[in-house]
């Protein structure tokens, strides 16, 4: 019988329990696929303490590589073999077998591995769809990215520069700063020590940057807008230091006719085809050799535990593949 974590109350790592389970054979339009490697993401976090709410009890993860053992009824563009990774809900990656919708699954290029895929999947989507949908960075842009060494980070970083952007990173470590300046970015900023809006404009001659992409949530809000140009864009994607409180919208008009988003990956991969779309544009780039993708922590998929307290405790550095 294969084995999955499952979450039967929210709270800390503990909560997680490696558990036998039961997977049957396809509905139709799904497909069973044999999990190769997991991917570990920031949401998970946000699923298991019950910041984004889940029905319990529930399965965890979002992202894994691996094999289609068997199909539903109704899947025809998929057979038993085929080696295929996903990015998005249902949760459930946490686990060693599973059955989901068809429509989810990417086929992967010969030259993409289930770690790399597993790495990759759901921080290049998101880089995918914030760089080339949200906001549509374009040469001569200056961007604001924050935890440049984090695995949406590392890969954003890399993306943005070859789009022939001027990226500035921000992190909390000065092993994190050479990372996120071998990874694209032009400049670096500790914004553990340093005022980083003051910094920015100064790198940027008192202008501010075209876009702010702040997955750091609460503790950059304010200094992410007072980072922008006039009409610039803060694209709040993420809450990793907690959720941003109310504010009045009135600041935007007071910091310069700013767009404010808050963007997520489930509504720019909705639509099959959209997917496919990012897809094929992150398999482009990572296969162009453009943007690097590397595992940097490996834990097996039952020890996810110590994954979690290492990604809250921000020992982590890009990419985490867990493996089941
Ligand atoms: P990361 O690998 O980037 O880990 C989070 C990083 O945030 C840390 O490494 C740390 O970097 C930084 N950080 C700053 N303050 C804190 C804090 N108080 N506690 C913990 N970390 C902190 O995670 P992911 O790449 O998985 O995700 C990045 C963000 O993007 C998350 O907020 C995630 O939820 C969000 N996200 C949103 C998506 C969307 O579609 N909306 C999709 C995917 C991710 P440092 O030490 O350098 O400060």
């Amino acid at each position: 019988m294969p084995f999955a974590i499952r979450i039967h109350r929210t709270g800390g790592p503990e909560v997680m329990c490696w558990e036998e389970i039961e997977v049957a054979d396809p509905a139709p339009d799904e497909a069973r696929v044999r999990h190769q490697a997991v991917g570990l993401n920031y949401i998970d976090i946000y699923h298991r303490n019950g910041l984004y709410p889940l029905q319990l009890p529930n399965g965890l993860g979002l992202e894994a590589a691996g094999v289609v053992e068997a199909v539903g009824a109704g899947v025809s563009d998929l057979r038993p073999g085929d080696r295929v990774a996903y990015a998005g809900g249902p949760v459930g990656a946490y686990s060693q077998l599973r059955c989901l919708p068809a429509d989810r699954l990417l086929k992967l290029p010969d030259s993409i591995d289930a770690g790399t895929a597993a790495a990759m999947m759901l921080q290049g989507l998101t880089s995918a769809y914030l760089l080339r949908r949200t906001y549509r960075v374009q040469a001569g842009d200056v961007v604001l990215i924050h935890a440049a060494a984090g695995g949406v980070g590392l890969i954003a970083c890399q993306w943005a520069k070859a789009l022939g952007a001027t990226v500035i990173g921000t992190v909390s470590t000065p092993a994190k700063a050479a990372l996120a300046t071998a990874h694209g970015c032009d400049h670096i900023i500790d914004y553990t020590h340093e005022d980083f809006p003051r910094r920015v404009r100064e790198i940027t001659a008192g202008e501010g940057v075209a876009v702010v992409y702040d997955g750091v949530g609460k503790d950059t809000f304010v200094g992410s807008l007072d980072s922008l140009r006039t009409c610039g864009m803060m694209v709040s994607f993420g809450n990793a230091s907690g959720a941003v409180p109310p504010f009045d919208p009135l600041l935007l008009s007071q910091k310069g006719s700013l767009f404010l988003t808050r963007p997520t990956l489930m509504h720019y991969t909705a639509k099959r085809d959209d997917l496919m779309a990012l897809g094929s544009e992150l398999f482009e780039i990572v296969g162009s050799g453009k943007v690097n993708i590397e595992v940097h922590q490996t834990y097996p998929l039952a020890e996810v535990a110590s994954a979690h307290r290492d990604l809250e405790a921000r020992r982590h550095s890009g990419s985490t593949v867990l493996l089941p």
